[in-house]
């Protein structure tokens, strides 16, 4: 199901659930992270954040800014190139900054941190990096029909396809089978 503000978690990790906030990337890309708000739903939704807190259109830009440096670091990761430097400077920098800690807030666990946002991206840019060393980065692939980036959890390691509710897998399988009926007659 998707919930009603459009993000979808189905990346396999949520470095790459955050990669996957500007979305259609083999098109136009679709900007999902449009502002301050929708940037502290996301993190709020992915337990990064908690409710209430506000985010400058700063936060926006370096959060967009995070994003894109795993993007890039991953997909070349995927394309078979080296890892660029600047982009591996910003995460070791963004890692290095202290994350959320737990708190027991009225018999509850929450996870806190003093700079939200610093601390939201120190803990992607933790979960980008182990992407990019193995095991974890033999698991990346780019879905060949919307080009999302995702980490294969399955056992056997074999996903082509995305997980997307536009159904990827489904729609190259359909097409592929037009094209073997189309040569059959
Ligand atoms: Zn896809």
């Amino acid at each position: 199901m998707k919930p009603l503000s459009g993000f979808e978690f189905i990346a396999g990790c949520l470095a790459l659930d955050f990669v996957d906030t500007l979305g259609e990337r083999a098109g136009q890309g679709r900007e999902r992270l449009e502002d301050e708000n929708a940037l502290a739903a996301w993190l709020g939704q992915a337990e990064l954040a908690p409710g209430g807190v506000d985010f400058s259109a700063n936060d926006l830009a370096i959060a967009r800014s995070v994003r894109e440096a795993i993007y890039r670091c991953t997909t070349s990761v995927i394309d078979g190139g080296a890892l660029p430097a600047d982009d591996v400077a910003c995460l070791n920098l963004t890692a290095s900054r202290m994350p959320l800690r737990p708190r027991l807030q009225d018999g509850v666990l929450v996870r806190v941190g003093d700079q939200p946002l610093n601390a939201a991206m120190s803990v992607l840019a933790e979960d980008a990096l182990g992407l990019l060393v193995v095991p974890r980065r033999e698991r990346l692939r780019r879905c060949p029909e919307c080009a999302m980036v995702f980490e294969d959890t399955s056992r056997p390691g074999k996903r082509r396809w995305c997980s997307s509710a536009s159904g990827c897998g489904n729609r190259a399988k359909v097409r592929a089978h037009r094209a073997r009926r189309d040569t059959e007659t």
